[in-house]
């Protein structure tokens, strides 16, 4: 055979430090330091490797390469590439090696977690009221996603959106934005598993607790039992020789909020938390959407520097010059400095919550950068998708792969109510692989779970997680006939569970939700007294009274409860079958659109084989 010799072309090579990814390409190599594919396919081949254009190339035969055309390389780990290049075309200083112990103080940005009904809301709705002067100019308070507060001559950030899967998302997309939780937790109702999910949430990130023992002004209020379960997760109150912050509050009749704003002064200043004042701004996008008149807003939380108007700004692959920034009170401002939360106007495009913003040196740079990360988000979306296999394990049997030695692929199709959810899913499913067991992704989507997802995971021998999602009526006939496995969860920490579960050959479900009936809503009732009725036809199974209910918009739930009051031509009924119209009323719950889906399920045993 002719081998086609290699001779180092004349192109000079580019200047300075080349950051390259380990595992790179000839494909993906050779254009980087001014080479095409072939040259170094050639090159590696007089050096006795034979590799395809396609071919991952070891890091000796990376590095033999750049000796060879005369270029200075270093080799990163993947996904370190794109931030170390950016680092360089935004021109940063590397923070960790900043000294921050002589910079002024920052104020704290907390987050508020709990489980559902806790008084989540509550409490931030309190907080921010109870310190909106009166008269003061545009006292009106804007939900931009975060506000700040003021205490003795002292400011506090609050994150607007209580809970743990947005902190996650964040977290996932590399935002560290909080600095301390408000774990709260109702006082009738003790701690449920949404608290014990954002204590491990929080301690993963290492962000300190502190509890805000809710509902306090209930009559069957039991603070000491809410102690003695937050003590069995490590939560030891200091009233009991622990290290937790405790707070007895009433979000409802605003009592003790003082005294937890206090103390959420006194953690913030054990943290010492500081930030520089000057320089270019960078921080993360806390919340982003279209905004029909004014375009891209993003909420961004600056977290060092002063973003000013007029500064161009990269956010995630979105880019622009500040056209306006609006503060808490739908105020525009000329500058927001460190901890300070403000909506940006100006953007080209609508950004990621959790996506780090930073201004530019210029806005030439600031599209180049913003054009760049569009392009790596593609290619590695589709990167992505080329791992997942074609023969990937169902989860009852994914065990019984591991254990014969197979290196097995749990493909998933997830899908999640919303972006936030979906992204903390996946991020939380990630974390599970391991060196036998990887994950394949065959899709992740937001909205309901519907027939062609169901003939994608039959094609691909995916499982189906939804999260706040449901699968319609024929959507779960076909996954039945196609012998599809659909999951659906409520709470992230169930999800993993059942996942570490069946990769370590566990999966034992108790119990299954047997779905009894469903009904689509063709009209909507307002009774005075009463409230709102729904008008409906029942399409399978059977309604009966006092059974539990799902309801679904799209696919997705937006409500659970029960069925509260049945009725046929003006009769209380105490159940309707297949094929009949029945008004339905679901107690308290009044958001009632026609085309919505009224679930019917009961909890069965499953016989253990
Ligand atoms: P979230 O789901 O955690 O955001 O909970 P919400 O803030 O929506 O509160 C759930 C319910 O509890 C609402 O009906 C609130 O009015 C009620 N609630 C919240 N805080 C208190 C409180 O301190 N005392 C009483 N009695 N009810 C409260």
């Amino acid at each position: 055979m002719d081998i086609p010799t290699y001779t180092p072309a004349e192109a000079p090579v580019p200047e300075g430090e080349i950051v390259i990814e380990r595992g790179s390409t000839p494909q993906q190599l050779g254009p980087r330091l001014n080479r095409t594919a072939a040259d170094v396919v050639r090159f590696l081949l007089q050096q006795g490797e034979m590799v395809t254009a396609t071919q991952s190339l070891n890091d000796d035969m990376i590095e033999l390469f750049a000796l060879d055309v005369g270029a200075e390389i270093s080799l990163v780990d993947p996904g370190q590439e794109q931030e170390v290049e950016l680092q360089k075309v935004l021109d940063l200083e590397d923070e960790d090696e900043l000294d921050t112990s002589d910079l002024p103080h920052r104020a704290p940005v907390i987050t508020v977690m709990g489980h559902v009904d806790h008084g989540k809301t509550k409490l931030l709705d309190q907080i921010r009221n109870a310190n909106v002067v009166a008269g003061e100019a545009g006292g009106i308070t804007q939900h931009i996603g975060a506000y700040q507060v003021h205490l003795d001559g002292n400011d506090l950030t609050f994150i607007d959106t209580p809970g743990h899967e947005a902190f996650t998302a964040m977290r996932a997309r590399g935002a560290e934005s909080t600095d301390i939780v408000v774990l709260v937790v109702a006082a009738d109702d003790g701690v449920m598993p949404q608290t014990i999910e954002a204590i491990q949430h929080a301690k993963a990130a290492e962000v300190p607790i502190v509890v805000a023992v809710n509902k306090i002004d209930r009559e069957n209020a039991d603070p000491n039992r809410v102690l003695q379960q937050l003590s069995e997760h490590d939560l030891v109150p200091e009233a009991w020789g622990g290290d937790t912050i405790v707070c007895e509050v009433s979000a409802l009749q605003n009592i003790g909020i003082d005294d937890l704003l206090a103390n959420l002064l006194v953690v913030a200043e054990v943290e010492d938390l500081r930030a520089a004042p000057e320089g270019r701004a960078r921080g993360a996008v806390l919340e982003a959407h279209l905004d029909m008149g004014r375009g891209p807003v993003a909420t961004v939380l600056v977290q060092r520097g002063t973003l000013r108007v007029g500064d161009p700004l990269v956010a995630g692959p979105a880019w622009g010059r500040v056209r306006a920034l609006v503060n808490d009170r739908g105020e525009q401002v000329k500058e927001a400095g460190p901890s300070m939360p403000v909506e940006v106007l100006g953007l080209s495009d609508v950004a990621q919550a959790g996506d780090q913003f930073v201004v530019a040196p210029d806005e030439r740079r600031a599209k180049a950068v913003a054009e760049t990360r569009e392009r790596w988000h593609r290619e590695a979306a589709r990167a992505r998708d080329a791992s997942v296999v074609s023969h990937g394990a169902r989860l009852e049997d994914i065990f019984a792969q591991i254990q014969a030695g197979e290196q097995a692929t749990l493909n998933l199709i997830v899908k999640a109510d919303v972006q936030g959810s979906l992204e903390a899913v996946t991020e939380s499913l990630r974390k599970l692989e391991r060196p036998e067991v990887r994950i394949g992704f065959v899709l992740r989507g937001v909205g309901g779970i519907t027939e062609s997802d169901i003939q994608l995971a039959a094609t691909s021998s995916a499982t189906i997680i939804g999260f706040n999602v449901r699968p319609g009526r024929q959507a779960r006939d076909m996954a039945e006939t196609e012998d599809v496995e659909i999951r659906t969860y409520e709470v992230i920490y169930k999800l993993l569970e059942d996942i570490e579960s069946a990769m370590v050959g566990m999966l034992e479900p108790e119990f299954e939700e047997v779905v009894t009936g469903e009904a689509e809503v063709r009209e909507v009732f307002r009774i005075p007294r009463i409230g709102a009725v729904a008008g409906c036809m029942v399409q399978s199974g059977t309604i009966t009274r006092g059974s539990q209910v799902r309801f679904l918009r799209e696919g997705t739930i937006i409500w659970k409860g029960e069925v509260s009051s049945l009725r046929r031509f003006k009769e209380d009924v105490r159940e309707v079958a297949s094929g009949f119209e029945c008004g339905v009323g679901l107690s308290d719950f009044q958001d009632l659109k026609q085309g919505d889906v009224i679930e019917t399920f009961e909890l069965r045993e499953i016989p253990r084989t």
